[in-house]
């Protein structure tokens, strides 16, 4: 008869402690500890659900920029930063940054951010996530004994949902025109920013040069359906889309609707419903992810009985590189000259600057990233962000990279925004061993 397996824990016990008192654990591999350390999931969890409360009803979250409950959110975030030992301070542009200095005090800070503010009515993940996993982090090393050689920074960007303001400011990208936009708080960027305790007056000086950030991690809910559905638990980032505007307009002839035969009208609408159905076929018809629409549409004169002489509609192309831009608008403009000739219109595209550019985030810093997903066992697949994030004007100061975890059903700015616990643990712990790796290169 085998012995029972309590039947060994006494002399299990006597072992390992003599090799306590050998002083054995001070030489275990030091490297193998850090690749061992994982985040509290459950005090992740619990602080994340405590800042849904703050702004928070069954209506949603609301911590709109620059608000009440936006200082009271920020007012928690700051605790628990100053309990994971980071150094809390706000900077001229409003900008929340924690920073617990390294083992090398020289080197440049890595540093982990997201946001805390939301839209009117919005979910419980979206930014928060960033930030929390952020902290989660720093604390796991402290209490842990472990101090990382690079400084590590966390920041809470101001006033992201509102025009990324804190990361533009940081990147050099906010004009002085853009501070005195208003913001949904009704005050403008200026008041605002004053009201979080920054300075618009000396907001340059928030300006980091490149070579002043080691690199620049995110994580953030996908806000998309794509990794939910195909069951990835992992999306990196490899860049923000470029966006293009045009504003197109359809010139036919308007007449009556009882008396012009079919075969002798110049219908503008019927033109333009064959250009939407064009506009999603260019986008369709080429490999890869880029994506085309057609949002808005307006007919004149309008009525039930006249046949529609001018029609105006928007078309928007997002990809992340330049040259598939150009190509799917070529293949449009080729099919709208086809419509154009076949209902007898003129089809016009006037295109409208908007200046939002791919941005590409650190082809080395995905390469970390990768090698850390598959240390934790996590499937990942590499995918662009349609969406804006601070990361991406970090990437113009900063070797930068973004995690996504999946959203359940895609869904977010709403309250039915769901990431699952594990999920969010998978992220957490795939930033802190991002950030593990990043720490023992001398370079990204
Ligand atoms: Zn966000």
């Amino acid at each position: 008869m085998r012995p029972s397996p309590t039947c060994w824990l006494p002399s299990l016990y006597r072992l390992s402690l003599g090799l306590v008192l050998l002083g054995w654990p001070l030489q275990a591999d030091e490297s193998g500890t850090r690749t061992a350390l994982r985040v509290d999931p459950k005090r992740l969890r619990e602080r994340i659900d405590r800042m849904a409360q703050i702004g928070g009803s069954t209506q949603g979250v609301t911590r709109l920029a620059f608000t009440e409950a936006d200082l009271r959110g920020r007012a928690y975030v700051t605790r628990l930063m100053q309990e994971a030992g980071l150094e809390v301070r706000v900077d001229e542009a409003g900008n929340l940054s924690g920073l617990l200095q390294g083992g090398s005090p020289a080197l440049a800070p890595i540093v982990l951010g997201s946001h805390t503010d939301t839209v009117p009515r919005a979910g419980v993940y979206d930014g928060v996530l960033g930030v929390m996993a952020a902290i989660e982090c720093v604390q796991v090393l402290g209490e842990n004994g472990i101090r990382t050689r690079h400084p590590l920074e966390v920041l809470v960007f101001a006033n992201e949902e509102g025009g990324l303001t804190g990361s533009r400011a940081l990147s050099g990208r906010l004009n002085s025109q853009a501070l005195e936009e208003s913001s949904r708080s009704g005050m403008s960027i200026r008041e605002g920013i004053a009201a979080l305790g920054g300075n618009a007056e000396r907001i340059s000086r928030v300006i980091r040069r490149p070579g002043e950030v080691k690199a620049y991690l995110e994580l953030h809910i996908e806000q998309g359906g794509s990794l939910e559905s195909e069951g990835t638990d992992i999306g990196i980032v490899e860049g923000f889309v470029g966006i293009r505007w045009w504003d197109v307009t359809v010139r036919g002839s308007a007449n009556h609707a009882g008396t012009t035969p079919m075969h002798a009208r110049r219908d503008a609408l019927l033109a333009a419903a064959r250009l939407v159905i064009a506009v999603n076929r260019a986008a369709t018809s080429l490999p890869g992810r880029q994506v085309a629409t057609v949002g808005r549409i307006s007919a004149e004169p309008g009525a039930p009985n006249v046949i529609p002489g001018r029609v105006t509609l928007s078309l928007e192309l997002r990809d992340l590189a330049k040259p598939k831009l150009d190509q799917v608008f070529r293949e449009i403009r080729r099919q709208a000259r086809l419509i154009g000739q076949e209902t007898k219109t003129e089809i016009e595209f006037t295109e409208i600057d908007i200046g939002v550019e791919p941005t590409l985030t650190d082809p080395k810093l995905q390469e970390v990233i990768r090698q850390a997903a598959e240390a934790l066992d996590l499937s990942y697949a590499r995918m662009p962000s349609g969406a804006a994030h601070d990361a991406q004007n970090m990437a113009h100061v900063a070797p930068s990279a973004l995690i996504f975890v999946p959203s359940v059903g895609g869904i977010s700015h709403s309250p039915e925004e769901y990431t699952r616990p594990r999920d969010v643990a998978n992220g957490a712990n795939l930033l802190l061993q991002t950030l593990i790796r990043l720490d023992r290169q001398d370079s990204p």
